[in-house]
This record gives C-alpha cells, sequence and structure tokens, in this order.
C-alpha cells in the first residue's frame, strides 16, 4: 500500500505527461549512510543539550527501515527510522524526533498501557500529547503535524494518563453528539479512526510502536538483537531520573515539564484501582459479548440441513464474584478496604447493565453457596473460612463462567494453568501479592 503521486502536466508541445511517483520510495544507500551521520550529529547535539538523556540516547538500538512512515519504536527499546525522511528534518526536529521515541521508553508507557487495559492508538495518543508538550517546553522544536494537546483543546504538560482519560471522554461525547461538539475533538477523533487502517508504518504523530502504548508495527522486528530487556530498560530509566534530579538541583530549578517527568518515571502508574476495575471488567464483558460473531458460524439448533442458520441467541456474559472471606480479611464494612471494593464492583454491574452475577464466599469445601443476584450489595455472604482460592477457578469452570473476580487478600495457592476465564484479582491488604499469576489482572485496592 504505497502511497503514489500522480502529476500530470502538458509538455511544449501540449502532450500529456503523466507522472506516477512513489511517495514512500525505499531509502537508497547513500539517503541511510547520510542519516546514520546525521543522527550521531543529534546524538551528540541531545547529549550536550539535556545530559540526563545520554545513557538512554546511547543505548537504544538504531534500525533504518523502509516499512515505517516516519520514526517509531519498539517494545526493545529499539528506533526505527525512515531515512528519507529524518533527512528531510532540520536539526532540531530531528533531535525531538529521537527524544521523542526515547521518552515513550522512559514514561514506561508499553507498561502503562497494558496496565490500563488501554486501546492502543488512544494510548498512543496520549502519550504523544504528554511527551511533545514537554519537550516544547524545554525550548525542542517540533516537526510539522507533531501531536500537540491544544489540537484537541487540552492544557499543556498533563500526564500520558490523564490525557487518556480527556481523550475517552472526547471520545464519548462525540459517540453520541449532535454535530455541535468540541469541533477540535471531532477532528482529532477522525484523525484517530482514519490512521486505524494506515498506521503499520508508524508514525511519531499516531501509533509509533509497541515501545509506545501503540500496536506492534509491522516494522517491528522479530530477532532479539540490540533488544533492551525490560530490566536494562528500567535501569535506564532509574539512572536518567537520577541524573536529570541533580542537574535540576544544579540549576536551582527544573525546566517545564521535567519535575512531572521525574515523578512519572519514578512513581507508579497514577491510575485509580477503582477506575481500573471498571475498565477492565468493561474490557472483558465487551470480548464475551464479541463472541457472538463466532456463534453466526456456527450451525444454529434448528439447523436445516444444507443450510447454515445463525444461532440467535447472544452470550449474555456470566460473571462470577468470589469473596476470600478468611479470617484474615475482616469485615464487609463499607470502610474496609473489600467493602470498597465490592461497592465499586456493584457500581459496575449497574453501570455495564447487567442482568446478574453470581456471587459467594470461597469455603474451603468445593460447593460453595453462589447466589445469583442484581445487587451483591444487599446478599449476606454465607459460609466463608476458605484459605485455598483455587477453588474459585474450579467453581467458575464447573459452572462455565466467563469472568472470574475474586476478592482476596492474596494469602492463597494460586492456580497453575490459565484456565481460560477472564480472571481479575483484586487484592484488599493494600500490597502487591507477588503469587498472582500474569494472566490475571491484579487491582490492588488503596486509598
Ligand atoms: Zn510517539
Amino acid at each position: 500500500m504505497d502511497e503514489i503521486e500522480i502529476e500530470a502536466k502538458r509538455d511544449e508541445d501540449g502532450k500529456l505527461a503523466v507522472q506516477v511517483r512513489d511517495k514512500h520510495p525505499p531509502a537508497t544507500d547513500e539517503e541511510i549512510f547520510i542519516c546514520k551521520g546525521k543522527v550521531a550529529e543529534s546524538r551528540l547535539r541531545i547529549r550536550i543539550m539535556f545530559p540526563y538523556l545520554s545513557q538512554i540516547i546511547l543505548a537504544m538500538g538504531q534500525r533504518y527501515s523502509d516499512k515505517i512512515e516516519r520514526a517509531g519504536v519498539d517494545k526493545y527499546g529499539r528506533l526505527y527510522l525512515y531515512a528519507p525522511w529524518m533527512n528531510s528534518l532540520t536539526d532540531s526536529e530531528r533531535d525531538a524526533i529521537i527524544m521523542h521515541e526515547a521518552m515513550h521508553l522512559l514514561l514506561m508507557h508499553t507498561e502503562r498501557a497494558a496496565a490500563i487495559n488501554a486501546e492502543h492508538e488512544m494510548y498512543n495518543y496520549a502519550g504523544d500529547f504528554a511527551i511533545n508538550s514537554i519537550l516544547r517546553a524545554n525550548g525542542v522544536s517540533m516537526p510539522e503535524g507533531a501531536l500537540l494537546p491544544e489540537l484537541a483543546g487540552f492544557p499543556d504538560l498533563r500526564s500520558t494518563e490523564e490525557y487518556y482519560a480527556l481523550l475517552e471522554e472526547m471520545v464519548e461525547k462525540n459517540k453520541d453528539g449532535d454535530g455541535k461538539g468540541n469541533k477540535k475533538g471531532k477532528g482529532m477523533q477522525d484523525r484517530m479512526e482514519g490512521q486505524s487502517n494506515s498506521n503499520e508504518r508508524g508514525d511519531p504523530n499516531g501509533d509509533d510502536g509497541s515501545g509506545a502504548g501503540g500496536r506492534e508495527g509491522q516494522w517491528e522486528e522479530e530477532g532479539m538483537a540490540d533488544a533492551l530487556s525490560p530490566a536494562e530498560q528500567q535501569e535506564l530509566r532509574q539512572v536518567t531520573a537520577q541524573a536529570m534530579r541533580e542537574y535540576s538541583k544544579s540549576r536551582g530549578s527544573a525546566p517545564g515539564g521535567w519535575e512531572r517527568w521525574i515523578d512519572d518515571i519514578l512513581g507508579p502508574p497514577k491510575v485509580r484501582w477503582d477506575k481500573r476495575l471498571f475498565r477492565v471488567v468493561a474490557a472483558a464483558l465487551t470480548e464475551v459479548k464479541g463472541r457472538t460473531h463466532i456463534n453466526w458460524k456456527r450451525p444454529g439448533r434448528r439447523q436445516i440441513p444444507g443450510f447454515m442458520l445463525p444461532a440467535k441467541h447472544s452470550i449474555i456474559p456470566q460473571m462470577g464474584l468470589f469473596v476470600d472471606n478468611s479470617g484474615s480479611m475482616g469485615d464487609v464494612n463499607p470502610d474496609h478496604p473489600l467493602g470498597k471494593a465490592l461497592r465499586e464492583a456493584q457500581g459496575v454491574i449497574e453501570q455495564m447493565n447487567l442482568p446478574s452475577v453470581w456471587y459467594g464466599a470461597v469455603d474451603a469445601t468445593p460447593n460453595f453457596e453462589m447466589v445469583q443476584t442484581r445487587n451483591i450489595l444487599k446478599e449476606k455472604l454465607v459460609g466463608g473460612g476458605g484459605t485455598d482460592m483455587r477453588l474459585a477457578w474450579q467453581r467458575a469452570e464447573e459452572m462455565g463462567l466467563h469472568i472470574l473476580i475474586l476478592f482476596t487478600d492474596g494469602y492463597t495457592p494460586w492456580p497453575e494453568t490459565d484456565p481460560g476465564i477472564h480472571s481479575i484479582v483484586v487484592i484488599t491488604s493494600g500490597d502487591e501479592s507477588t503469587g498472582v499469576p500474569d494472566w490475571c489482572h491484579q487491582i490492588i485496592v488503596k486509598d
């Protein structure tokens, strides 16, 4: 799907000459050679102007690719560049691109997007807003078309999660809008939607790869050459944040946005647990409801020989809420983290308009009581006292549930294999539990 440019003009004799040009031709060896030189100059300039970025700039692998539209980064910290485009930029713009991609890594966009189960494209936009507004506040000039928050009518220098929330709100508003809504917002949304088909080439102003919390680009390399492991990336973040703190101390004050950036790097992702719970459950419900389409291809019950009738029922997601009601959990009162978590869960049930859910306390006996209800807060937990939460999964499988939410303090053995059920573990003791299997979403209830 190479883009082409067609130009028709008449020559001196009045004959029509049509020229077809590829707007994205493969880079020549010479262009790559020139680009390498320019990138080396950029890296040196960045290290002089922003010394604290030295380590990350030097650590990132470099790839020159014709598959990418402009520039991108993968989750292994490798920088991908399309040489002809890079060569067309000014020095300062080239510096901006390299710093921009490095900042996706520094800001942990891959991990943070996964933590909130973010929609890739939208998250990438949010990340670009955050990065570009910090870079601009530090006097870096942006290439044409760079994504800046004012394009969507958003304020400057906010965190990626804040921009993500603003974008979500905007998309929500425009969905049932009457056309009068935020014009800038509508434009942004069109842009997001328009880009969804063409972003496999990566774009600093759209979806710039798995290292940016975006989708994995077609241009991303499969091997592990020059790959930075998650631990190495984490080390680079720490070193960079430390160097930044010292730099700003020596200057008396930190220039615009750096402080927030340092907090961002050193701090955990600042997404409230209740928002995450809602998002994770909503995503699971959407996925289960989406399975209806598969049903279309299966023969219906009243199948006429030779014909495929679509199954008429759609899947109603079956969700089970299991409570670890062991002695260490305390009472289910509204101030207790478990009480708060259950209230949030009830909120999700109402907002998602679920007809009912299954609810019960995990007992030491495999057949503990589960009730079907619309309002878990009205139900009194019967039984309990179990300490082996694997029984929750066993029960969920027996009941054919699609989604399992377990509320626990985390002191329990865990299933060894992924049972293929959407599993959400809500930890009510306030601390991260180390044993939770990685196929579960872990949500820690905190104030
Ligand atoms: Zn980006």
